[in-house]
Parts: C-alpha cells; structure tokens; sequence
C-alpha cells in the first residue's frame, strides 16, 4: 500500500472513530476557535479539517501556500496547522505571510523529515510547536489544546487538569497521580490514558482507541490495545477499585471507582 493510500485509509477509519469526541470549545468571547488546516495531502487535510469541526473548531482547510495566505487574511486564524512541504511554497514561506496576516495565531508546523535543522528552524521562523509525520491524531489534538491553552484563548474552566474520579492528569506537566499518589507512564500508555480520562464513561472500541493513540502508519494490530489496557490497569487500578472495564465484544471504558 503506498504511503498517501494508507493515509487516505487512516483518515476514513479516524473519522468514523471520532465523531464521539464534542470538547467545549468555547472561548474567552465565547465564539468558536477558528482553525486553518494547510496540507496538499487532500485525504490527511479532509481528515484532519473534520477531526477539529468535531472539536467545535470554526475549520478552513487550504491545499497550497498561495490558499492558505487568502484564507488567513479573510479570516485570520487563531490556530494554524501548516504542511512543511507544500507544492507551491515551502510551509516557512506561508508562516511568515501568516504572522504578518496574523501575528497572534498559534502555529503548528506538520514535518515528514525527522532532522533538527528542519525544527529549529521552524521554530526561530515563528512556528510554536512541530510535529513529525506520521502522528497519532490524540497526540495532534493535545498539542493544539496545549498551545491554545498557553495562548490563553479558552475560558479559565478549560485550563485545569483532566479529572475522573481520583485520577488527576496534568497535560501539559505530563503528570498522572490517583489519590495524589504518582503514576509513573510511558508515552504511549500516557496518551492511551488521556483518550480514556477524555471520553469518561464512555465505551470507547479498539479501533476508536488505534485510531486515536497510535499513529497511522502504525499496522493496526488490535492486540496491542489489549496489552496497553494491560500496562495501564497494573499502574493505575492495582490495589486499588478498578476504573478501567471490559465490555466485553465491545471496548473498553473508564469510570471513577
Ligand atoms: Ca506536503
């Protein structure tokens, strides 16, 4: 299968997987977060465009720089996900119209090259955060909260830590403790546990959960979310009332005790 086709793919089975995921996005004026989502890979831009609408973003997508730089002075952004490589410009070249079109936006630049000359300079052209493909759509949804949590857009409800029950998890300090006692995770398990503590009481399948916490390049062996679920009951559930359930044939769901 080539890349752009298992791309294509991801997309359709993480839509279908999203579309439980209704954060408030309201913020300090109360009027929805406005998105631009710039990627010329049509289905990853699609998908990535209605995974932010379900977040209750306003979302634009734009396939080239030149769109991209239109869209943002009609409409200026507070949130830009910007392509590295596009086929009209490079993404610094749109970054740098973006920041005159629109100085406060939070960028997020999208690399596939995994080298540090490509992210530092990113980050010194006014990128604020980066990412390399591929990447696991929770992973993209928590660094966007993150860097609009920092720009102080949300409503002050929205800044405190995700909470179920006795379980507390500081996103951003990436900090999890159950009755203020620590639990150590690693990443994986840390952005499994955060789509649960995002969807409490919510049974949330195996492929939601793939989709969702692993990346799309990743086989998809449903396996591994057993094994996951696994790691994280002996960490957070040992000795102590379960949150974590089986539903059996269905998923899995987290609850406080
Ligand atoms: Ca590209």
């Amino acid at each position: 299968m080539t890349p752009a086709r298992a791309n294509a793919e991801h997309a359709q089975r993480c839509f279908r997987g999203n579309t439980e995921v209704a954060a408030d996005p309201g913020r300090v004026n109360r009027s929805p977060l406005r998105a631009l989502v710039v990627e010329d890979e049509v289905d990853l831009a699609d998908v990535l465009g209605r995974m932010l609408t379900l977040e209750g973003w306003d979302t634009r997508t734009a396939q080239n720089g030149n769109a991209a730089i239109r869209m943002a002075k009609a409409n200026p952004p507070d949130v830009v996900v910007l392509d590295v490589m596009l086929p009209d410009m490079t993404g610094l070249q749109v970054l740098r119209h973006l920041r005159a079109a629109s100085p406060g936006a939070c960028v997020l630049f999208l690399t596939a090259r995994d080298s540090v000359e490509d992210r530092v300079a990113g980050i010194t052209a006014g990128a604020d955060d980066y990412l390399t493909k591929p990447f696991a759509m929770e992973e993209l949804l928590a660094r966007l909260r993150g860097l609009v949590r920092r720009s102080g857009l949300l409503k002050p409800s929205e800044q405190n830590a995700l909470v179920v029950g006795d379980l507390v998890m500081d996103e951003e300090a990436r900090e999890v403790s159950r009755r203020d006692v620590p639990i150590d995770l690693t990443v994986t398990e840390f952005e499994l546990l955060r789509f649960l503590m995002r969807n409490p009481r919510r049974v949330l399948s195996k492929s939601q959960i793939l989709d969702r916490v692993w990346s799309y390049d990743f086989g998809g062996d449903a396996h591994v979310v057993e094994l996951y679920i696994s790691y994280l009951r002996r960490k957070v559930d040992r000795d102590r009332s379960p949150m974590i359930h089986t539903v059996r044939g269905v998923g899995y769901v987290l609850k406080p005790a």
